[in-house]
């Protein structure tokens, strides 16, 4: 289950669990939309892979159980370890590549 983690990773904006702005590697790195688009130019800098939009959990409980409320957002924020100039030079070994061939 994703964590739904609480803020992008680079420029710490707030990613509420209902953000259209979320983007998640397959390791459920986080990131805005905007850092993506013009730091990160579709490379994570933690594993090289690709974004793609967070999908939203539902507020409601369509199946018992399941929803928003029984399995909340994660409250943990996380701060990539990089620099934006280090994110760039990673960013410009990977980026030419599709994610299937990296
Ligand atoms: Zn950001
Ligand atoms: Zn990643």
């Amino acid at each position: 289950m994703l964590e739904l983690r609480p803020n992008c990773e680079n420029c710490d904006k707030d990613l509420p669990p209902d953000s259209a702005d979320a983007c998640i590697c397959t390791y459920e790195c986080t990131f805005c939309r905007q850092c993506v688009e013009s730091v990160l130019e579709n490379v994570c800098p933690n594993c090289g892979g690709n974004f793609c939009p967070r999908p939203i959990r539902p507020v409601t409980a369509h199946r018992e159980g399941v929803s928003l409320k029984h399995h909340p957002a994660g409250t943990n924020r996380k701060h990539t370890p990089y620099s934006e100039a280090e994110i760039r030079a990673f960013s410009a070994t990977t980026k030419h590549l599709t994610p299937q061939e990296r």
